[in-house]
Formats: structure tokens, sequence, C-alpha cells
């Protein structure tokens, strides 16, 4: 999607340091971590919210939950870490999403 900064990533336009990818995700660290550890995976689709996945989204989603647990010692997380969405709602946003592209947080490498 034009003006989309992750589509921006995936696509090369902009350049991040990907340390993961395949036919459905990449994974990159934040530009402004909050936590000594932090990564975004990003689904090479662009659709902003978890309400608006198909059934093959469902299912690739699943699949980079499992991936990320793979990855543990390879991203410095073997003592743990946190997954987290953040969803714009209908009405507001608690939660503060600020890139409308779906986006796992991924968070470790010290107590969080
Ligand atoms: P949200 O609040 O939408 O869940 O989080 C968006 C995240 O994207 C933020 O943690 C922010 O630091 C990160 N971010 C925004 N722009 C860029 C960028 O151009 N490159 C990278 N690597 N991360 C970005
Ligand atoms: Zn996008």
């Amino acid at each position: 999607m034009e003006d989309c900064i992750f589509c921006k990533i995936i696509k090369g336009e902009i350049t991040s340091n990907i340390v993961y990818q395949d036919e459905d995700f990449v994974i990159f660290p934040d530009i402004n971590p909050q936590a000594p550890i932090h990564y975004l995976a990003v689904p090479k689709k662009h659709f902003p919210l978890l309400k608006e996945m198909d059934e093959a989204d469902k299912a690739a989603l699943g699949r980079i939950l499992y991936k990320i647990s793979t990855l543990e010692s390879d991203l410095g997380l073997e003592n743990g870490y946190r997954v987290l969405i953040n969803q714009k709602g209908e009405q507001g946003n608690d939660a503060g999403q600020v890139v409308m592209h779906l986006h796992i947080h991924i968070m470790g490498g010290g107590k969080l």
C-alpha cells in the first residue's frame, strides 16, 4: 500500500535490517525500541487489523507465532520474551496503534 511505512520496508524502499523473512512475514528491529531487544514481525500482506484477516491470514499468523518461538536463540530471547499486538478500535485507540499495518511486537533482553 502506498504511504505505508511497513509496506515500504517490505519492498526495500526504506532500509531496515531484516533478520528473518519467509513467504508471509518479515522480522526487523523496531526503530524506537521499548525494551533492550525489540523486533517487529510484519505480514507482507497489508492489512491494518486482526479483524480483517481471512482464513489464509489466520493460518499465517499461527505459523509466524510458532516461527518466532523457534528463533528464540537467534534473536537473543533465551530468557523469555513478550509478544504484543496493538489494535485500534472503532471508537478509539486505547492501545495506541500508530502504524496501520498489522505487526507483532517481540520484546525481551531484560526484565520487562
Ligand atoms: P504500534 O504503536 O503501531 O503498535 O507500533 C508501531 C511501531 O513501529 C513503533 O514501535 C515504532 O517505533 C515502529 N516504527 C515506526 N516507524 C518505523 C520505521 O520506519 N522503521 C522501524 N524499524 N520501526 C518503525
Ligand atoms: Zn502496509
